[in-house]
């Protein structure tokens, strides 16, 4: 649901973002991992390859998996310690155990609901009967904003997103917030462009519809029909949406106004009939994100024949829950979705796939029993001393600046002070107590789950604002900046061995943990960030030379990632990257400054496995980066994802890091170390 305007600006790949982490066994005195590196190869010339070589070999990507990473690595470890959790509730629940707490009981049901193959093969089409009972009644044209509306509430989305969410330019408020969307393919670049590539993903998707259209009970010349119908709406969509590129500048995607301002810019579509219909009679101000969207879904809403639009929806409805429904949708939809789209050679096991829709669902309840086995109140302690340090490094790093005047350097201290620190997991876990789930059926525990958010995310509509609101449950194996609370957020889940352990050697957690701290922390102050303010207003605090200033130098970063060409005839995309890349550098710079007042009041040895201090935290920040990625996984994440490929967040900051060159005593001819007129220095 945070899409769009004030999306969270999530540390590490979209794709590593579900899931869960555990840590059963702590080696002592955590160290960086000198078996996993290839020291036969010379750290100046490829330090991604000499910090991870033996782990790439050692490592090869599971066959459900489409990556593999150090961050997949906690994600398996602690999808296996989730797995005995709902299996030890399921248990206690089947026994009817009179001591489970309330999370066990929902945990433990879900869990049972989800392992029922037979039953969930048994109800097959079943669980979308009502939905498309609606679909069906659609009598006149009137009666399509309802049906949007419906689908909406359940968790489908079908042509926009509707949330509630804060105002970017009045943080103290939650309003309605409406946003572009309605696309099957993951981004509108791939209904636009025309290589053979893009095409044969095209044409495969179609094929992927007609399956679908096919199950739902269409016979096969239909479905090719309205696989060809759904293509040529989602194209009309395509055209009428902003780039992923655009969508990055937050300014153009604020546009407040009234139920009235709406209806100037779609004046076809029943608006207020749609806001009833969720619930909301008084939906107040609203941000229309991308006027120019809903004015063509307006046109279209109006002039798009019925018969079409309804073939629309029932792709949407299925498409919404097909990997929970019977085995033939799951692997339809894995066949697309999982192997054309990103490599993936098998479907995950079941249980994982369950694990992965609880913590979707009621992750506040999985995250209670995680945190109770794998999260320490010292480990709480333990990071938040790692984010005082960074914070007093990002303190004298801004003072320092020669290119920020001091008008603005102050506004930025003051923006940094206020910066709110979450860690761990919430301090009031979500009430699940009117949310009913039972061992029955699987399809009714999620269409209670999505119907419960629904309704809790609605009532937030003229409430205070909660701080106390998580955007990542805790055992998620990731880390977020959101601009508008203007606070970084740091999950037990990524709190975890290899990426960080109370008891490591300071250079390895800072080169670590502490850079992904200080990623974050930059956030506040990347391309996007910079324009909040301390309070999480989209205002400006900059004067118009450091603004200039600033431009100047993230252009410099875009420029280095653009060089980059990971695969086939693809280079990433600096502009897509930017904030991804400037926190990464910044990230780097002031996790180190840290790491060095650190050490001096709690020493360490300067030498560990042959390596100084300073080499032990840039090891250690490659090898939180140690991956790999299948062809297709590559191409979707050069496309799609604001973070560039793993390899290049190793070799593209320590190019602009003289630290690095000084640390390995690189000599000129091998040093990676960009020349001064190309060398990027922001934070
Ligand atoms: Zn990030």
């Amino acid at each position: 649901m945070r899409r769009g305007l004030v999306a969270v600006l999530m540390c590490f790949a979209a794709s590593s973002s579900h899931a869960d982490s555990a840590a059963a066994t702590i080696t002592n005195g955590f160290v960086i991992e000198p078996q996993t590196m290839n020291r036969s190869v010379d750290a100046c010339s490829d330090f991604f390859e000499f910090s991870n070589g033996q782990w790439i070999k050692d490592n090869p990507i599971p066959a459900d998996r489409s990556r593999y990473s150090a961050y997949d690595e906690v994600t398996e470890r602690n999808l296996t310690a989730l797995k005995a959790i709902a299996e030890e509730a399921a248990k206690n629940v089947a026994n009817r155990n009179p001591t489970s707490s309330p999370a066990e009981k929902i945990v433990g049901a879900y869990f049972l609901s989800g392992m029922d193959e037979a039953g969930i093969e048994a109800a097959g089409i079943k669980p979308l009967a009502q939905g498309l009972e609606q679909i069906a009644a659609i009598k006149q044209r009137s009666d399509l904003i309802s049906v949007i509306a419906q689908q909406h509430k359940t968790g489908a989305g079908p042509l926009f997103g509707f949330y509630i969410d804060q105002d970017a330019k009045n943080t103290l408020r939650y309003i309605t917030q409406l946003t572009q969307g309605g696309l099957g393919l993951p981004d509108r670049d791939y209904y636009l462009k025309s290589d053979a590539k893009t095409r044969e993903i095209r044409a495969k998707y179609v094929t992927h519809l007609e399956t679908i259209f096919g199950l739902l009970g269409d016979a096969p010349d239909v479905a090719k029909h309205n696989a060809a119908t759904v293509l040529k709406i989602e194209t009309r969509l395509a055209r009428a949406s902003m780039s992923k590129i655009e969508l990055r500048d937050p300014q153009a995607s604020y546009h407040l106004m009234d139920l009235k301002g709406l209806g100037k810019i779609d004046p076809h579509t029943d608006w207020a009939n749609y806001f009833n219909q969720l619930g909301l009679a008084q939906p107040g101000d609203i941000n229309v994100a991308q006027p120019k969207f809903f004015a063509e879904a307006g046109r279209m809403l109006s002039t798009v024949s019925l018969a079409d639009w309804q073939t629309y929806l029932r792709w949407n409805l299925a498409h919404a829950t097909a990997r929970d429904l019977s085995s033939a949708f799951v692997n339809a939809n894995f066949e697309f979705y999982g192997r054309t789209l990103q490599g993936t050679k098998e479907l995950s096991p079941r249980w994982k796939r369950v694990l992965g829709n609880i913590d979707r669902s009621v992750g506040d309840a999985m995250g209670e029993l995680y945190v109770a086995k794998f999260f320490s109140p010292e480990a709480k302690a333990g990071v938040l001393d790692m984010v005082n340090n960074i914070k007093v490094a990002m303190h004298d790093s801004i003072l320092k600046l020669d290119w920020m005047s001091d008008a603005t350097k102050q506004q930025a201290i003051k923006k940094l002070d206020a910066i709110n620190v979450k860690i761990g997991y919430p301090d009031h876990w979500r009430d699940y107590s009117s949310l009913v789930i039972d061992t029955t059926s699987y399809a009714n525990n999620n269409m209670r789950a999505n119907e419960f958010e629904f309704k809790r995310m609605i009532a937030k509509l003229g409430k205070p604002i909660d701080r106390n609101e998580w955007g990542m449950t805790a055992p998620t194996v990731n880390a977020y900046y959101n601009p508008t609370m203007n606070e970084i957020v740091f999950p037990a889940g990524i709190l975890q061995p290899p990426l960080y352990h109370l008891k490591a050697d300071l250079a390895a957690n800072y080169g670590n943990t502490g850079a992904t701290i200080g990623h974050e922390m930059t956030h506040a102050f990347d391309d996007e960030g910079r324009q909040f303010d301390a309070d999480g207003n989209l205002k400006s605090w900059w004067t118009k030379d450091d603004e200039k200033n600033f431009i100047k130098r993230a252009a410099a970063i875009e420029k280095q990632f653009d060089e980059f060409n990971p695969i086939d005839q693809l280079h990433i995309n600096g502009k897509l990257t930017a904030g991804e890349n400037i926190a990464d550098l910044g990230g780097m710079k002031i996790a180190l400054q840290a790491l060095r007042t650190a050490v001096k009041a709690q020493p360490q040895p300067e030498l560990i496995d042959g390596f100084t201090q300073e080499q032990r935290f840039f090891i250690a920040n490659a090898q939180s980066f140690r991956s790999l990625a299948r062809p297709e996984q590559l191409r979707l994440q050069l496309a799609t994802d604001p973070h560039a490929p793993d390899y290049a967040r190793v070799l593209a900051p320590i190019a602009n890091m003289p630290e690095f060159t000084a640390a390995f005593s690189c000599p000129a001819s091998t040093s990676p170390l960009r020349p001064i007129e190309k060398r990027v220095l922001i934070w």
